[in-house]
């Protein structure tokens, strides 16, 4: 059955065409490191996972790229500003490099909470700066560059489609609106491809170029990157909406000057979620996390299945009672699913009928990721008498696959922060006891307690805590 993916670019849905029969390149525009991750970044990054589990259903093969920008970008999308990373040095005490690492890690343990399935690859923007200012030389030598005194600049105007993406009416930008407009720059769409540290004071991460020592600027790593893993043209490029207008679009521009070919075919954009007072943006100082969800007492997967219900072009308004019922929903689902399994003792299958769901669902996924409706076929499934529970059981456990709901899995309660470690060994130990292996259940519950968390077996689960001195 096709995929139809909803292509920015052209701005409709577009049956998938893989370059590569089988296979997909997908590249995702990965975690600013210099603070916490918001549940809105995270829906992004989950819509993401939506589509690659999608594909993988589908039977290709995966090549997910993410990148982590732990270089420091500049606190405007223009490119004036404070640097990102200085600022959170200066708040912090640490290094720059002590919070890249510091966030990174934070940013990969929400992921894994989420059951966001990690990237084939995670490329931090650091350690491919050889291959960025290599990009530079490329636009130098096809006469797309020009330096100013404070970086080098990469000329819009010298591309007839600059901006096709975002449908840009270059005429009608304003100055100082969306894209700060600095005195040297030849046109207001200019942007840095690098930027020269300040002569007065030492930046704690700078590199020497050929222009002088500096930074690059914070499109260029996304171009240099996904060249170096995927290839100059690749099938898939994601990332949240807010990255049409500027990021992607400069992304393209500086990609098919430099390699005079196309570089993404699809480019996939995901709808915020927002709050009443607006979007919800680090920049605002206070925002939800996963671990501010885990402290009032929700699992992590109850706001999987709330960005679920909600199509991932749509704008998503948080509210608690929206999560309540999230949680609501998903608890009555493993409920379900787990009296299934207590039910599960004869498989009848009912050729016919789970034939029936199964391309119901398939055609929701398949249809630009509509997972509310691949929810609602699981619902339906569920009610229908006529298909036994084991075969029942086999055929949610598929789905769960493309929802990433832990439906098979015993519940853990999470009391408060418990780290991804300690959770992997939780889940190992009840791996453990279902396969009846009850000497290495204990030697997990010991070493979960050896570092400082207790294992408390409750009805239809297990309960999390730190162990208090
Ligand atoms: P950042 O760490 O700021 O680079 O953002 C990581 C990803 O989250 C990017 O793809 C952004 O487009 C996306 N993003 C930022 N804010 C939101 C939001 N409120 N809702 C959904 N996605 C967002
Ligand atoms: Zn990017």
């Amino acid at each position: 059955m096709d995929i139809t993916l909803f292509n920015t670019l052209g701005r409709e849905k577009q049956i998938f065409k893989p370059i590569t029969q089988g296979k997909a390149g997908v590249y995702t525009c990965g975690p600013t490191v210099y603070d916490y991750q918001h549940i809105g970044n995270f829906r992004t990054f989950m819509f993401e996972d939506f589509l690659k589990r999608v594909l993988m259903y589908n039977g290709y093969e995966v090549k997910h790229i993410m990148n982590i920008t732990d270089v420091g970008h500049l606190v405007s999308d223009g490119d004036e500003g404070e640097d990102k990373m200085e600022k959170g040095s200066q708040r912090t005490g640490k290094t720059v490099w002590e919070i890249a690492e510091y966030y990174t890690k934070v940013f990969m343990d929400d992921a894994k909470l989420l059951n966001i399935l990690p990237p084939e690859k995670y490329t931090k923007a650091t350690e491919y700066i050889k291959e960025q200012v290599d990009m530079i030389k490329c636009l130098e030598d096809k006469g797309f560059i020009y330096v100013t005194s404070d970086g080098v600049y990469f000329d819009t105007s010298k591309l007839n489609d600059y901006g096709k993406l975002a449908r840009l009416d270059i005429e009608g930008l304003e100055e100082g609106t969306r894209i700060q407009f600095s005195t040297e720059k030849k046109n207001k769409t200019d942007f840095a491809l690098w930027k020269f540290s300040p002569k007065d004071t030492k930046r704690q991460m700078e590199w020497d170029s050929p222009w002088g020592k500096g930074f690059p600027g914070w499109h260029l790593e996304c171009s240099a990157m996904s060249k170096a893993e995927l290839g100059v043209t690749f099938d898939i490029h994601c990332g949240g909406i807010d990255h049409v207008p500027v990021h992607h679009t400069n992304e393209i521009a500086q990609s098919e000057a430099c390699n005079g070919l196309e570089s993404a075919h699809y480019w996939m954009h995901g709808a915020f979620l927002e709050e009443e007072s607006g979007k919800m943006s680090k920049s605002k100082g206070e925002f939800l996390r996963v671990k501010t969800l885990v402290d009032k007492g929700y699992s992590p997967l109850d706001y999987r299945y709330m960005c679920l219900i909600t199509h991932y072009r749509k704008r998503l308004l948080f509210s608690w009672d929206v999560l309540d019922s999230a949680k609501t929903a998903r608890t009555r689902l493993k409920s379900r699913v787990k009296s299934l399994k207590d039910n599960a003792t004869n498989f009848t299958n009912d050729t016919n009928s789970v034939n029936k769901y199964k391309e119901k669902f398939l055609a929701s996924i398949n249809d630009d990721l509509n997972m509310s409706e691949a929810l609602a076929v699981v619902w339906d499934t569920l009610k229908d008498e006529s298909i036994s529970p084991a075969a029942k059981l086999e055929m949610i456990s598929e789905f769960d696959k493309v929802l990433g709901l832990d439906l098979g899995k015993a519940e853990t309660e999470i009391k408060q922060d418990v780290p991804a470690e300690i959770m992997e060994l939780v889940n190992e130990r009840i791996e453990a006891k279902k396969a009846r292996d009850f000497k290495l259940a204990d030697e997990l519950r010991d070493k979960v307690k050896s570092l400082g968390y207790e294992i408390v077996d409750i009805k239809g689960g297990v309960e999390v805590k730190a162990v208090k001195n």
